[in-house]
């Protein structure tokens, strides 16, 4: 989609470093990391927000966890001590800032619960 920052790194019409792709996913770091490991993870496919995601994107969306599982077992976060927190904000009370959903991946230090 014309004017979307996540389609355009997805396309790499944006020069970003990436930490993982395959045909439909995309991991980077976020640019104003929360935590010592904050990734992005987005679909290459526009999808607006959680709100947008159709039933026809059930694969896709079930495939982007599995890519997060992986990612984050091959960075040692899957045990008990050692986790992550994956967060996807919508709307404005939400915290969304950009147009295109896309997973937070953050770990690293003791997350704070409930989030401000
Ligand atoms: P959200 O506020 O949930 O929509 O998340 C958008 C995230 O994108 C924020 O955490 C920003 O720091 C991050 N961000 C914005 N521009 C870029 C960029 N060019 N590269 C990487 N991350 C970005
Ligand atoms: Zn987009």
């Amino acid at each position: 989609m014309e004017d979307c920052l996540f389609c355009k790194i997805a396309n790499k019409e944006i020069a970003t470093e990436i930490i993982f792709e395959d045909d439909k996913v995309m991991i980077f770091n976020d640019i104003s990391p929360q935590a010592p490991v904050h990734l992005l993870v987005i679909p290459k496919k526009h999808i607006a927000s959680l709100d947008a995601i159709e039933t026809e994107d059930s694969l896709l969306i079930g495939h982007i966890f599995q890519v997060i599982k992986e990612q984050m077992r091959l960075r040692g976060f899957n045990n008990i001590k050692e986790g992550y927190r994956v967060v996807t904000n919508l709307g404005e009370n939400g915290g969304q800032t950009v147009g295109h959903v896309h997973f937070h991946v953050l770990a690293g230090r003791n997350l704070q619960w409930p989030p401000g």
